[in-house]
């Protein structure tokens, strides 16, 4: 399952001329303009011939968390590790999927501490083991221990529907962040 990121993608059509026609692609519409891929003609060629290294292989499903509060916004008004709950998606060939609303557990350790405590970034980790990406609104200095095991995706955007389009069009980015040794984190528009 083939992606094309509507965040690089720019509508040339060099793609539409080299794929295969009945490839499985995840349709998408380009930012400038809608590319017709059933009418492709080869999509190994169009992949590497891609001048905006815009299509992307997607066949990999990942396990996303959204920290909240009360399951309709995503929380604002604190680090993401501050949720009262995580709401756990599954994404695979560009499909979202709700798996699990999971509780946050409560750090024990005085709150007066900073935020970029160390034990406050492990308590964190201790409920999302399975997760790959972490998706908030706002995410304190312990990101830079979280990034060591998650991709770490702000949002300025609460509604949780609006946060699920979001993710679908940076899928591409996503998958790629998670798969470098040294993530930097990604802010997703
Ligand atoms: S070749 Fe790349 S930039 Fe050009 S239309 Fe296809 S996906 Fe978009």
């Amino acid at each position: 399952m083939y992606n094309i990121s509507p965040n690089k993608c720019v509508g040339c059509g060099i793609c539409e001329k080299l794929c295969p026609k009945g490839i499985e692609i995840f349709e998408r519409v380009a930012k400038v303009k809608k590319v017709d891929y059933k009418n492709a003609d080869c999509l190994e060629k169009a992949l590497k011939a891609c001048p905006q290294k815009a299509i992307k292989d997607i066949t990999e499903e990942i396990i996303l968390a959204l920290g909240t509060d009360d399951y309709k916004v995503i929380k604002f008004d604190d680090h993401f590790g501050m949720s009262e709950h995580f709401m756990i998606y599954s994404c695979f060939k560009g499909k979202l999927s709700l798996k699990e609303k999971r509780n946050n557990v409560k750090y024990e350790e005085d709150e007066t501490k900073l935020h970029g405590d160390p034990g406050k970034a492990k308590t964190t980790s201790s409920v999302l083991n399975d997760v790959d990406i972490l998706v908030g609104g706002m995410f304190g200095p312990n990101i830079t221990r979280l990034r060591n095991k998650y991709v770490c995706a702000v949002v300025r955007e609460q509604n949780i529907e609006k946060v699920q389009g979001l993710i679908k069009d940076n899928i591409n980015e996503i998958i790629e962040e998670k798969n470098k040794a040294q993530r930097k984190g990604l802010v997703l528009r």
